[in-house]
């Protein structure tokens, strides 16, 4: 039996962990989670009303949100971790009519994104009373999944199947060699999903890689606005959105911070500068911004294109990083795709993304 580690346990860690074949390889799984981005994640899995002009991205996060009822099945996920709740696009009104047409579309290659339809500020307020009659774009197919109850789950299943994890940072001591306190250990392949860290793990090996921190803040309110049904996610137009989970959890988030980076403090100016925007769209701020929050902080991993790459870097080595602000999206989709590839010698990513050596550049020979 072939020995595998994966190190980082985010979203495509731990997808890929459980959709490998555990008859063929053997599983650990190394995760440190400082900073970690999928279990601070605002949870918007609603991909095509972007207007990015990258078309394999696009494929890719269009792929990866039709993915997602084999996702829920596979994994048994209920509705407190992933809900298709819709979702509503608030923006000036002129600017709606043109992501409607946008939307049928793309919906021509996407019947996921579901019914389409163009509301008026009341019936904006009947999906969400939080929010000011306002009017806005709704499409059935969007929903949000909690990153962090995910995780849960999906460790969960992964040591029902035997899979080991040791939660402690680790570094290559080569392309098979692995490093975690005093021990080092030797695996047949190493993949690498440690989201924006992969830059510092590939550098011993001589390896460099386009890819850089960003930081993000968002505020979980946590309200007594409890529902059995379906509240739909509010894309607000600016830098916030709001996600009203079914447990009255509501988030407002998320900030883009580039210069901060690694910086893990919670600051009051990601606090102004989200509910302030909020303020705009919200039918009762006070109502809302005074209930008790807390932050959550993560740190997202971006290439210069903004795009995610992933694939076999050598021999011994799978990569995936880079998925900007959409990796709730394409994350399960990667890990799955990874998985596939080592279970079955199959590679079926051309379509979306460039190559690896794009993103990953050798200054010296591996001598390994
Ligand atoms: C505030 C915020 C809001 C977001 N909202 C959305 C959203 O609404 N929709 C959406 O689609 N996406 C969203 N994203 C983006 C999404 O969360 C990320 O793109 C995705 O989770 C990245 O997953 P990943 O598995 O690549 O990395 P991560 O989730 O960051 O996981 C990598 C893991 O590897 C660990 N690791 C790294 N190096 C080592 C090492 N040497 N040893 C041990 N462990 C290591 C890390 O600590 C971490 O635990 C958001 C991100 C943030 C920060």
């Amino acid at each position: 039996m072939k020995k595998i580690a994966i190190v980082g346990g985010g979203i495509i860690g731990m997808t890929l962990a459980n959709y490998l074949d555990q008859k063929k390889y053997q599983v650990t799984l190394f995760d440190e989670p400082t900073g970690q981005a999928t279990s601070a994640s605002a949870g918007i899995i609603s991909p095509w009303l972007s207007k990015r002009r990258n078309k394999q991205w696009y494929r890719l996060a269009k792929d990866g949100a039709a993915f997602f009822p084999k996702l829920i099945q596979d994994f048994q996920l209920d509705e407190t971790i992933y809900q298709q709740s819709g979702t509503l696009l608030l923006r000036p009104k002129e600017q709606l009519t043109e992501l409607f047409t946008l939307a049928e579309e793309r919906k021509k290659e996407a019947p996921e994104i579901g019914t389409i339809e163009l509301l008026s500020g009341e019936q904006t307020q009947q999906e969400l009373p939080l929010l000011k009659p306002l009017p806005a774009l709704k499409v059935s197919g969007g929903g949000r999944l909690d990153g962090k109850a995910y995780l849960i789950q999906l460790r969960q299943l992964a040591e029902q199947k035997g899979i080991e994890f040791i939660g402690q940072r680790v570094q290559l001591v080569d392309a098979t060699t692995i490093n975690y306190g005093e021990k080092e250990a030797v695996f047949d392949q190493i993949i690498l999903t440690g989201g924006p860290h992969l830059k510092r793990l590939l550098a011993p090996l001589g390896y460099q890689v386009d890819l850089r921190p960003q930081k993000g803040q968002l505020l979980v309110f946590q309200t007594a606005y409890q529902t059995s049904g379906a509240l739909p996610v509010a894309m607000l137009d600016g830098e916030a959105d709001l996600i009203p989970f079914l447990d009255g959890k509501i988030l407002l988030g998320a900030t883009h911070e580039n210069d901060a980076a690694w910086d893990l403090r919670e600051t009051p100016e990601a606090f102004k500068q989200l509910t302030d925007n909020a303020r705009n769209f919200l039918a009762d701020p006070e109502k809302l911004l005074s209930t008790p929050f807390h932050y959550r902080v993560g740190t997202r991993a971006y290439t210069s294109d903004f795009a995610p790459f992933f694939g076999q870097l050598n021999d011994h080595l799978l990569v995936a990083s880079g998925l900007g602000s959409s990796g709730l999206t394409t994350g399960p989709y990667i890990g799955y795709l990874l998985a596939n590839y080592l279970n079955t010698g199959q590679a079926n990513w051309q379509e979306y993304q460039k190559e690896l050596i794009t993103y990953i550049q050798q200054e010296k020979t591996l001598e390994s």
